[in-house]
């Protein structure tokens, strides 16, 4: 618990925070439901991150690491160029 291990090795010890590497991806239809109820300042900070995935952008192999699932990460990777 605390590490995610990325599919070229490296270890993101995900206990620091705010980690260097470390995103939050939220829905639009989030956002928009915090605009309409007047949300500001820290409740919205809670919000984001009760309700953002976790995201973690790996600094070795810029794959972008996302936590979809409880129990399991899925990574992306750019495509090459074509
Ligand atoms: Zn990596």
């Amino acid at each position: 618990m605390g590490l995610i291990t990325c599919e070229c090795a490296y270890t993101f010890r995900t206990i620091v925070s705010p980690h260097p590497d470390g995103y939050r991806l939220i829905s639009e239809q989030e956002i928009d439901r915090m605009r309409e109820t007047g949300m500001s300042g820290d409740d919205v900070l809670s919000e984001i991150f009760l309700k953002a995935i976790e995201a973690y952008k790996c600094s070795a192999c810029g794959r972008l690491l996302l936590g979809l699932d409880a129990d399991r990460w899925t990574s992306y990777r750019r495509e090459p160029d074509q």
